[in-house]
């Protein structure tokens, strides 16, 4: 079985000028109904612009499966659904398209209704899941990763219950969750039981399971998810510490992937962090909770996965296991020989496995070569300074490098990126 540390993230370009209370993100409310005994769904999506926002058009690709019963918006002059390949997928989605008065003075929101049933992969006698990997919601074209407000509601049958990325609400069958993260990744699990660890102190963290029963190894995740995110607050996450966090354990058997919204799904129904790959699989996972702002379109997905897999490692060096440390990064030293520079890499036009090696290892190799450059404590400075700004582009970092370690490095590693 293939254990891909599958994290895709995405591009803001919109706003990467900057962050704090200036920048506003979409808002969107889902309102879910889920029938267990069908494997079937309904759902309610409501898309809004901040009002700052005056695109005159607002597409919304959506599973081509589904049926979309009902389009509304009282701002619109035109709305229509069409069909769309979407090459990212290599599938065509349908695409809600919203026009707008180019100088109406009010905030953009749309609203439709579609439904549609969950695929086999996605659900088990016990569960039925909800997620960044399901492809069960609307997204704008090449955003799906762009960073929302979000409000959740959930109704299921009484003999059901309902567990996401937050802490939830729950009063007569309705689920009721609120967050920030990206637009695919608002997650609903929904199963008759949940098990659950939780740690005893420190960031609240659970370790959330679908089907029973709860294993040793299940308690022995929550301990090394403590363990990764004690190092993680301490060294890159100084800046932007988690808090709480959430490894939610479907069962479905797929793949794993880390959340902006502090939490990580792990389908894997054997998954066990006794296991060094596994382990490190938790620890690239869990870190994507900064490593999330690159664009899984171009290049800048370096800013996700080869920070998280270098993240990964320095938890294997700091845990004790520096041999370990050193095994995991001459693999990656041995893959990334001869891969093309990272600047300008075009993964559309990459077979899978070449991208693997220039985005994953040879941006881990650059990770590293970095830190042996300017030493520990500043590339912990960098990282950390990185994370807690959310940089988004291959040249926002190099100025976090310059702003840290000054100008005569960052022109050494904007030639490693162009080498
Ligand atoms: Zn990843």
């Amino acid at each position: 079985m293939t254990r891909l540390p599958a994290r895709f993230l995405a591009l803001l370009w919109f706003f990467c000028g900057g962050w704090g209370s200036s920048f506003a993100t979409p808002t969107v409310q889902v309102r879910l109904q889920v029938a267990p005994a069908t494997h079937s769904f309904a759902c309610e999506y409501t898309f809004s612009l901040p009002a700052t926002d005056t695109a005159s058009v607002v597409r919304l690709n959506l599973n081509r499966q589904f049926s979309i019963q009902h389009l509304t918006s009282s701002q619109a002059i035109r709305q229509r659904v069409v069909r769309r390949y979407y090459p990212y997928f290599a599938d065509t989605m349908q695409q809600v398209e919203v026009r707008f008065l180019a100088h109406l003075r009010r905030a953009r929101q749309l609203t439709f209704t579609y439904s549609g049933t969950l695929d086999k992969n996605l659900r088990t006698a016990q569960v039925m899941e909800f997620s960044g990997h399901s492809n069960w919601l609307p997204f704008r074209p090449l955003l799906e990763y762009e960073v929302i407000a979000y409000s959740l509601v959930v109704s299921v049958p009484p003999a059901y219950q309902v567990r996401s990325a937050t802490p939830g609400q729950h009063e007569h069958g309705q689920w009721t969750f609120r967050g920030t993260g990206s637009a695919v990744e608002i997650t609903a699990l929904v199963a008759p039981q949940f098990q659950q660890v939780a740690s005893a102190k420190g960031p609240r963290i659970l370790v959330i399971k679908a089907a029973p029963p709860l294993l040793a190894r299940d308690t022995l995740l929550l301990h090394k998810a403590e363990d990764i995110i004690a190092f993680y607050n301490r060294s890159l996450g100084a800046q932007d510490p988690i808090t709480r966090f959430s490894v939610l354990l479907p069962g479905t058997n797929r793949d794993a992937f880390g959340l902006l919204d502090n939490a990580t799904v792990i389908t894997y129904s054997d998954f066990d962090v006794s296991k060094k790959d596994e382990l490190l699989i938790l620890a690239h996972e869990i870190s994507h909770k900064w490593w999330g702002y690159g664009s899984v379109h171009d290049e800048t997905e370096w800013l996700n996965e080869a920070f998280a897999t270098y993240a990964s490692l320095l938890y294997l060096r700091a845990s004790g296991d520096s041999a370990g440390y050193r095994t995991e990064l001459a693999k990656r030293v041995k893959s990334a020989a001869g891969a093309p520079a990272i600047s300008g890499f075009d993964r559309e036009q990459a077979p899978y496995p070449l991208f693997r090696r220039v985005i994953y290892d040879k941006g881990t190799v650059v990770l590293a070569a970095l830190h042996a450059r300017v030493g520990t404590e500043k590339m912990c400075a960098i990282l950390a300074k990185t994370a807690a700004e959310k940089v988004s582009t291959t040249a926002g970092f190099l100025a976090v490098v310059a702003q840290v370690s000054g100008p005569a490095t960052r022109q050494w590693l904007g030639a490693e990126l162009r080498h």
